[in-house]
């Protein structure tokens, strides 16, 4: 596979197109700069930086999974970080691009609460169907509780954790009809600041 060439000739990066048999194309910065929240000159600076350390131009899951696992030596990341390498795939072809990494960089730290959430239902909705369902959520809260360490194994057998699912999931579930729309999930959120907190900082206390 061909490298994409090493800095942006002034307004360019450049991309893998994102097919089997994946080509680098040039993408203006003025496209990236309408896509996301960032600048020119920030862009430049971050794709000098992914240059470095993805020299083949794209982050694929094992890499991901590399980081996840310094950030959280405690713990087994490896599915946690799974779940999040898919929602920054957002062509779904099996690797983060340049400018799937930027899309949702941007999402992340400059993105409006609404838009945070939205990319977080992303995360949760496992199998991509536009709803969350019980066993989605279960899945994703024991991902999070083996990457912080916690106990993993018996945790689904264990009353407390499946209560504490149960009580998210019912708060979610407005209309309590045993799934989560995106609607119902932003609903939920924006009314309870406490409920956006632990979705994203990972908060449960099981
Ligand atoms: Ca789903
Ligand atoms: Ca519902």
């Amino acid at each position: 596979m061909a490298s994409p060439p090493d800095s942006p000739i002034e307004d360019v990066v450049y991309e893998l197109e994102p097919t089997r048999m994946p080509k680098v194309i040039p993408v203006a910065l003025e496209d990236l700069c309408r896509e996301t929240k960032f600048s020119k000159q920030e862009i430049r600076v971050m794709y000098r930086g992914f240059k470095t350390e993805c020299p083949e131009g794209v982050v694929h899951e094992d890499c991901f999974k590399d980081i996840y696992a310094k950030f959280f030596p405690h713990g087994n990341s490896s599915l946690y970080a799974h779940y999040v390498f898919k929602a920054f795939d957002v062509n779904c072809n099996g690797a983060i691009s340049f400018r799937d990494l930027l899309v949702t960089l941007s999402t992340l730290l400059r993105g409006s609460v609404y838009e945070r959430l939205r990319w977080t239902f992303k995360l949760y909705d496992l199998n991509g169907d536009g709803r969350i369902s019980r066993s989605e959520l279960a899945e994703v809260v024991l991902a999070i509780h083996e990457l912080m360490g916690r106990r993993s194994h018996q945790m689904e057998d264990d009353r407390k954790a499946r209560e504490q699912i149960d009580r998210v999931f019912r708060k979610l579930d407005l209309n309590q009809d045993g799934i989560i729309t995106v609607e119902e999930f932003l609903e939920a959120c924006l009314r309870d600041d406490h409920m956006t907190r632990s979705l994203q900082m990972f908060d449960y206390e099981l």
